[in-house]
């Protein structure tokens, strides 16, 4: 089976499909369509059916539970992104296998002297004779999210054989999830109707996430009042000082450089400005939902008080939600998504390392629109750098993990 994921891994990440953050549209980047495609054209030869892309990239499709198995079985999703991260390196892919990794130095790139050295990576040695895929020191490997793509449509291959009963799978493969989950927020949830899903989009063997930021954005918007500087005086508001007076409101030790574990912050990521305008926009993150609120809140009541320092200016703020803690989707009705997790680790002998995310998955989003998806593992390591690499043993876990929650989704006992 391993030698099966890898060539299907080599024929994904062959496919060029960098997302593009300055890209307005959905999907960003013409590469994802021809991943879209040769996925679409996989699932057709697989006899799925409901095969849908949409206008916006998101390609849906069903693969119909075998005879048999009762129809009150859940229906279950799997959901991957089809890009990968633009971090100004080569968007093609070219990998190379290490066959029975002996520890010492991989070398990446001669020409370039770019090395995946145990000393300085030792998450590596975890791996000692097993094949490894690696970069060529110039581009990620893709296994964000490519080894998603394989294990998810390695599972459906092996159940389309029709030797293992299951119920209704349904998969959402997305754009853009590097660049601010834009393509889970354009998948059509009708085309996707399933009692809860996963999407496998985080790192080693073992790891789990249904814990994630929630998350907002804000923009503060100052309009001064401009003067020529020779008569300026009472007259001139200048927006900028305005601007820097609301930053200075903030907490200095709750920013991103400041806080790990589950502490939040306000990142106060854009300032720009001139003679007449001002803005700052600002991330807010944080893994409880009521300290969350006291964040937003704590940004309106800094904007009242600048309006009151600054009464000739004009001050706008708005405040979005963009995505929330998966954690807060669970009910008693769908918990069983997350133990689902657990027991197929338990089976298949994987240690289980349940993390709190800073950052959030497609699951985010979807969970913060009622539809529980935690995220667990790919297998991959040091995901968005030309050291990323992927254990072909801890593929073949994810590939075994999707398909055994499949069958626990089967045997599960309707409440
Ligand atoms: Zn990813």
């Amino acid at each position: 089976m391993k030698d099966q994921l890898l060539t299907r891994f080599l024929r994904y990440v062959a496919i060029p499909s960098q997302s593009d953050a300055r890209a307005t549209q959905v999907p960003s980047s013409k590469g994802q369509w021809d991943m879209a495609r040769h996925l679409q054209q996989e699932l057709e030869a697989l006899g799925c059916t409901e095969i849908h892309l949409s206008e916006h990239c998101c390609l849906t499709a069903k693969l119909p539970r075998t005879e048999g198995v009762s129809p009150d079985t859940p229906a279950v999703g799997f959901c991957a992104h089809l890009d990968t991260v633009d971090v100004n390196l080569s968007p093609e892919i070219h990998p190379q296998v290490v066959r029975h990794y002996d520890g010492g130095v991989i070398t990446l790139n001669a020409d370039k002297q770019v090395f995946l050295d145990p000393a300085e990576h030792p998450e590596v040695l975890a791996y000692q004779g097993d094949d490894i895929v690696v970069t060529d020191g110039t581009s990620v490997l893709g296994a964000d999210d490519k080894a998603a793509l394989t294990a998810i449509m390695e599972a459906l291959t092996t159940l389309a054989k029709g030797d293992t009963p299951h119920g209704d799978i349904y998969v959402a493969f997305v754009p853009d999830e590097e660049i601010g989950l834009r393509g889970s927020k354009a998948l059509e949830l009708d085309r996707f109707p399933v009692a809860y899903a996963y999407t496998l989009d985080s790192c080693e063997i073992g790891e789990v996430v249904y814990e994630t930021f929630n998350a907002g954005s804000g923009l503060l918007t100052v309009h001064g009042v401009s003067a020529h500087p020779m008569s300026a005086k009472g007259v001139l508001v200048n927006p900028i000082l305005v601007a820097v007076d609301f930053i200075t409101m903030f907490n200095r030790l709750e920013t991103p450089e400041n806080t790990d574990g589950t502490d939040g912050y306000v990142w106060m990521e854009g300032i720009s400005g001139n003679a007449g305008t001002a803005t700052v926009t600002m991330n807010i993150r944080d893994h409880h939902r009521d300290r969350y609120e006291q964040r937003k809140d704590y940004i309106r009541q800094a904007t009242e008080l600048l309006r009151k320092r600054h009464p000739r200016a004009k001050i706008e703020l708005e405040l979005t939600d963009v995505y929330a803690n998966i954690k807060d989707a669970v009910t008693d009705d769908n918990h069983a998504a997350i133990d689902h997790v657990y027991e197929a680790m338990k089976r298949l002998g994987i240690t289980p390392k349940t993390m709190s995310m800073r950052g959030g998955t497609d699951g985010s989003y979807l969970s913060s629109q009622g539809l529980l998806t935690p995220n667990f593992f790919t297998g991959g390591h040091n995901f968005h750098s030309v050291c990323e690499f992927l254990p072909l043993g801890s593929l073949e876990k994810a590939y075994e993990m999707v398909l055994t929650v499949i069958e626990l989704v089967r045997d599960e006992k309707k409440q």
